[in-house]
């Protein structure tokens, strides 16, 4: 009994080990905070396999998790390559399926979140509305081999229903509902908040066979009540809003790679000497379609994934059950 007990501690903290030591020491070898600089070809000293090196199941265990964490969506970042050299390869190779949506109770639907779960190195890139830059931002995201979730507003999209199928065929991309008029749900009736969801609801169901926009809706401009959450909840949405924003404003494309960094590094903390990300790790990403946010998404990618993170979709960030 004490050995199992034992055990079972040490192939914990070998876990949290191994997940901490990776993203830490991306961390390290990350690249300071000005936009566009990529991380320093030189890779940190390896303190995870040599740590555990003597102890085969237990690096095994660390190795599985490790493969586990970092078999997400899109390129693994240069560095990567260094802590995954004593990696089974067939636990790297296996392709990443494809986007299941959560099933959430209705206990769940009736809650909002500004915040995913912290457990895994994955931040969800948002994406809302839709009036311009939607087949650049389409190819970027593509191009970046990155996740994302489109959350779209039915009047801009009236006109491009092409969009809509050809973001659906793209691996990693979902699209949820931002209503149709883009309408500040908290003014209106329960009738008035339920046709503005269904209404996109429909019109994306009609569009692509098989698609629809449960169980993700965003209320424009964050304007949520209690209300406004119930009712989603009933039509089987789940009121999403988010933790890191700042593109809505005036800042330059140049300013906006910075701006969003900041909030991610405020999240940084120092653990066991190396610098860790794991206060970021679960966060929504807000962005809009537009022409200078399109021109620094490839450098936001990067910078996320050069601190250790990948940036998926809502479904994603959500899989296995996750609340
Ligand atoms: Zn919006």
């Amino acid at each position: 009994m004490v050995q199992l007990a034992k055990e079972s501690l040490s192939r914990r903290s070998v876990l949290l080990g191994a997940a901490a030591i990776a993203a830490g020491a991306l961390a390290e070898a990350a690249p300071s905070l000005r936009p566009g600089r990529m991380p320093p070809a030189a890779v940190p000293r390896d303190p995870f396999l040599s740590k555990y090196a003597s102890d085969q199941q237990a690096r095994h265990v660390a190795e599985e998790r490790m493969a586990a964490l970092l078999n997400a969506q899109g390129p693994r970042p240069p560095d990567m390559e260094y802590y995954l050299r004593g990696v089974p390869a067939d636990l790297l190779t296996t392709s990443p399926p494809g986007l299941t949506k959560p099933v959430w109770d209705p206990s769940v639907l009736n809650t909002f979140v500004s915040m995913g779960p912290q457990d895994r190195p994955m931040v969800a890139l948002t994406i809302d509305d839709g009036a311009a830059a939607l087949d650049e931002t389409l190819k970027v995201i593509r191009d970046e081999g990155a996740g994302a979730t489109f959350f779209l507003t039915g009047k801009y999209l009236d006109r491009r229903k092409d969009f809509l199928q050809q973001a659906l065929e793209t691996p990693g991309i979902e699209i949820a509902n931002h209503t149709w008029n883009h309408s500040d749900l908290s003014s209106l009736g329960d009738d008035r908040i339920r046709e503005e969801l269904t209404r996109f609801e429909t019109m994306l169901a009609d569009t692509v066979h098989g698609a629809s926009s449960a169980p993700f809706m965003r209320p424009p401009g964050g304007a949520k009540s209690e209300r406004v959450v119930q009712v989603a909840a009933g039509l089987g949405y789940r009121t999403i809003l988010w933790t890191i924003s700042g593109d809505a404003g005036t800042l330059a494309p140049g300013q906006l790679v910075e701006h969003y960094l900041r909030q991610i590094d405020r999240r940084t903390e120092v653990v066991d000497g190396q610098v860790s990300y794991r206060g970021a790790w679960g966060s929504i990403i807000l962005m809009h379609f537009r022409p200078g946010t399109c021109s620094v998404l490839p450098d936001i990618i990067r910078e996320i994934r050069a601190r250790g993170m990948q940036p998926v979709s809502l479904s994603k960030l959500y899989e296995d059950g996750r609340t």
